[in-house]
């Protein structure tokens, strides 16, 4: 079953709010997906913590 979470992150080239569908079902995973504003490829970093909960991380690609 997939799960898509929405939710709001800051994109890190040009600081816009952004609505993000994550998909919490797939587990930690690392992928890029461009913005919708600048168009730049923003690395989304998800991981698990101990409670299950997912976390969400969002990087520029030349950090
Ligand atoms: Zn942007």
């Amino acid at each position: 079953m997939q799960e898509l979470d929405e939710l709001i992150i800051t994109c890190p080239y040009c600081g816009e709010a952004l609505d993000v569908l994550i998909d919490t079902s797939a587990g930690a995973q690392q992928y890029y997906e461009d913005c919708a504003v600048c168009c730049a490829p923003i690395l989304f970093i998800l991981s698990e913590d101990e409670s299950g909960e997912m976390l969400v991380d969002v990087k520029r690609d030349d950090e």
